[in-house]
């Protein structure tokens, strides 16, 4: 299809009507020039329009890409009116068209009614078209564009001798601009350019530049073309194009990133070592397509050496003064381990660079160890960082994995010093206790290598493949018991525990700390809300069952954010919270101690267990039944919980005269033991004096003695063994308001642990031997003699034909232990 727009008077069209407006976002279109466009959508209509019509469209620069509809303000003023010469389609979808500029088009005000933009347009005039001095431009102009086309591979030279014919001068700056490689905004300048004297010295300049680039890129190449390998061809090539891009005062995305990168890797301040990897990295980096997937590999490398604070640390503040009153601004009670850090803080500040131990703070959950990280390093003013190591299985996680796996990454110990933004932060390693060990390494071997002073000043991450000095950093890690941490660890920390707290110590810690940190937390200050004593020890009691205070001050901020609710609402007045208030908010009380404490059935006891999460009373409860002198346990017990649960009945039985027990009730006769809340594992042997107490309980009738719990290990002759956790136990006894508490003798020295206000709420009965430990658990007498069936009188019972198959009761959930 050919077009002859000549016989149109384009002045009375543009009068006449509003135009078809066709953003270019790529290009600009000269007057003269004809380039081949891509359509689709509403270009495809437009076009599609305007082929049905006079053929006549603008074609107007976009300046802002990034919207699909523009208007008005994303695109250039100036635009050209153009005609479609000729149109290919390519199905329904798009189409190519050829497209020729006419004259240059203001855009005055854009018209809706089309998919595509409409807008009325008056065309441009070119003025000061005449004149000697702009002739010698335009001859000028001529030379530099025939010099380039001659430098140039792509350019045929018939280029040249075209362009001499094209009058006027105005014409010949479009053509040539058209001709030459151009910015687009250098171009749009050009457009809109109305003196052509402008236009030709604008242009001049241009060409001038150009003309210097291809002349470097003329000489560089003739340097490569000597007896040169493909490596060095590129590195020239390379340099080739930044030379020109400099020239031409850009930077292409690959320079600028590279320029980018050493910059950053310029201020890491990296070793001499770790810099020269960087940079052969770096030199690798700019061989490597950007669409390859290796580009981004590498990429990220340099950018994690890059970010490392291989250079950057925090002065510590060694003030003792500051760091105690920090340390007691942030936490009640806890004396003897601030003396602790105080005193580390002592040798820094004669010793700077002393050995950093490698502190565990041990305790239950909510007991502070987070926070007094927190506070040591806010005294030393230093970074804090945590990292839990809960499941860490995977050596990798800890020490990275090799650049060469897809989707690498540094371990846990380079990603945290990478968040924390210095090389000397206060390290937190949350939950030692829980790294687990398999077929895919130790963890806790490379934990250690970590934590070594011998070994930390050069830990080598396998991702960064470089040494970075972990020495200055300050571990701490944390734990809730001790037991599982590896030995090689264990031995290598020094252990600070803290315990549970005191419910007067609850009442405190909430009142000066949990409540106006919450307050503030939830931006509440200015709605006055109090929390009365009271509410605090109601929730303490009877919603968190806790050793530590995570609950307690969850469920403080609860009652905050719903009293806040209430009151936004209008609902509410009163902006005090009471202990009626606590029940309205929080709903029915979770912790019923009366379960505990109305324990007066012969076969129950009350033990006290030590948990990862604190102290726990536990209820034993033992019944018996006909059948083959079996014992069932269940209740998620351990195997030495079990092999404790054997010694008590043993014991009960070879003593059964003693404790005023017919033999003859064991005989024909099932003993099970359940110890409920069965979705908590319990192990250890320190339930025996309670598994005794139970069975004895069980065959003699005689009750418990209200409000006393037990704890100690027996063995079978019936002495009793001290325990662990004697201080968690007490306080568990105490939250759970008992009164009495039997313990090992030799666990009396653990007493002084024992807060004195909790001392003095309770009685307690030191015992060597279970003799001793009966009579003071059990009242004197069978009160109400328990129905324990006895079934040794019962001829008829089957005794020893029924064998009853092992898996039917393992798969009912029994442990069923026979005894011999
Ligand atoms: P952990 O890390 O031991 O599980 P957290 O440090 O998370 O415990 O402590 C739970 C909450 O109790 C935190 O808000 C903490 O500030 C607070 N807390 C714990 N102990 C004290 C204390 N002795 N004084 C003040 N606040 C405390």
């Amino acid at each position: 299809m050919d077009n002859d727009s000549s016989s149109l008077d384009l002045e009375q069209v543009v009068r006449a009507r509003a135009l078809p407006i066709l953003p270019a976002p790529e290009m600009v279109l000269f007057p003269f020039a004809t380039v081949s466009l891509s359509v689709e959508r509403d270009g495809l209509t437009l076009v599609n329009d305007a082929m049905t019509a006079d053929r006549l469209m603008v074609v107007v620069h976009q300046k802002n890409v990034g919207t699909e509809k523009p208007n008005l303000g994303d695109l250039s003023a100036v635009g050209t009116l153009s005609v479609i010469v000729r149109m290919v389609r390519h199905g329904d979808e798009s189409a190519h068209v050829l497209v020729r500029g006419l004259a240059r088009a203001r855009l005055l005000s854009l018209e809706v009614g089309k998919p595509y933009l409409l807008a009325k347009v008056s065309l441009l005039e070119d003025q000061d078209s005449g004149g000697v001095e702009l002739e010698g431009l335009g001859k000028a102009v001529l030379d530099q564009f025939t010099q380039l086309v001659n430098l140039s591979d792509e350019m045929p030279s018939e280029l040249a001798i075209f362009v001499r014919n094209v009058q006027p001068l105005g014409a010949l700056a479009d053509v040539v601009a058209a001709l030459t490689e151009l910015s687009v905004p250098e171009r749009q300048r050009l457009l809109e350019e109305l003196s052509v004297k402008d236009r030709l010295s604008a242009l001049a300049g241009q060409l001038g530049r150009q003309l210097q680039v291809a002349e470097v890129g003329q000489k560089i190449q003739a340097q490569v073309r000597g007896s040169m390998n493909q490596q060095q061809k590129e590195f020239l090539l390379r340099q080739q194009l930044e030379a020109i891009q400099k020239e031409l005062g850009e930077k292409g995305d690959v320079g600028r990133e590279l320029e980018e990168l050493k910059q950053k890797l310029d201020q890491a301040e990296l070793p001499p070592a770790v810099r020269k990897e960087a940079d052969r990295e770096l030199r690798r980096l700019a061989t490597i397509p950007t669409q390859s997937p290796e580009h981004s590999v590498a990429r990220t490398y340099l950018d994690w050496l890059a970010d490392m604070p291989w250079a950057v640390s925090t002065e510590d503040n060694l003030d003792l003064s500051h760091a105690r009153a920090i340390l007691d601004q942030d936490h009640t009670d806890l004396d003897k381990i601030k003396e602790r850090i105080l005193e580390y803080l002592a040798v820094r500040h004669f010793k700077p660079d002393a050995r950093t131990p490698i502190v565990c703070f041990v305790g239950p959950p909510g007991t502070g160890k987070t926070s007094l990280g927190r506070s040591i390093a806010r005294a030393l003013g230093r970074k804090f960082v945590r990292q839990s190591l809960g499941g860490v299985r995977d050596e990798a996680e800890i020490r990275g994995h090799r650049r060469t796996y897809i989707g690498a990454m540094p371990g846990n110990i380079i990603q945290g010093i990478r968040r924390a933004g210095s090389n000397n932060p206060l390290f937190m390693l949350d939950e030692v206790d829980k790294l687990g060990i398999d077929f895919r390494g130790d963890p806790a071997s490379a934990l250690l290598e970590v934590l070594d002073p011998e070994q930390n000043s050069s830990f080598v991450d396998h991702y960064l493949d470089a040494p970075f000095d972990l020495s200055k950093t300050l571990f701490i890690c944390t734990a809730n018991i001790l037991d599982p941490v590896p030995p090689a660890l264990r031995d290598r920390m020094e252990v600070i525990t803290l315990s549970g707290y005191t419910e007067q110590e609850k009442l405190a810690i909430a009142r000066q700390h949990l409540i106006p940190k919450s307050v503030r937390e939830s931006g509440l200050e200015s709605l006055g809300i109090e929390i009365t004593d009271g509410a605090v020890t109601k929730i303490v009691r009877e919603y968190t069952g806790e050793a530590g205070l995570r609950n307690l001050e969850r469920e403080l901020q609860a009652l905050l954010r719903r009293t806040a609710k209430l009151v936004a609402e209008g609902k509410e007045a009163t902006r005090t919270i009471d202990e009626a208030r606590v029940r309205a908010l929080l709903g029915p009380e979770r912790f019923n101690l009366g379960r505990i404490q109305a324990l007066n059935e012969p076969g129950a006891a009350l033990a006290l267990a030590w948990t990862p999460s604190g102290g726990e009373v536990l209820v034993i409860e033992a019944t018996a039944m006909p059948g083959r002198q079996e014992l069932l346990l269940t209740g998620k017990l351990g195997e030495v919980m079990k092999e404790s649960a054997l010694a008590a009945l043993s014991y009960v039985r070879s003593h059964a005269s003693a404790l005023r027990i017919d033999p003859k009730r064991f005989e024909k006769t099932d003993v099970h033991v359940h110890i409920p809340a069965g979705a908590i594992a319990k192990d250890g042997p320190s339930a025996g004096v309670a598994l005794c107490a139970a069975v004895v309980s069980l065959f003699t009738g005689r009750l418990p003695v209200p409000k006393t719990a037990m704890t100690g290990e027996i063995t079978l002759l019936g002495r009793v063994l001290p325990v662990g956790g004697v201080k968690e136990k007490v306080l568990a006894a105490h939250r759970a308001d008992l009164t009495r508490v039997l313990l090992p003798l030799e666990n009396q020295k653990d007493l002084e642990e024992v807060p004195p206000e909790v001392r003095d709420a309770l009685t307690f009965l030191p015992v060597e031997r279970l003799e001793q430990a009966l009579e003071l658990a059990l009242s004197p007498s069978a009160e109400k003699p328990r129905q324990v069936p006895d079934v040794s009188a019962d001829r008829n019972a089957d005794v020893g034909s029924a064998t009853g198959s092992q898996s039917e009761k393992a798969a009912a959930g029994l442990h069923r232990v026979r005894r011999s």
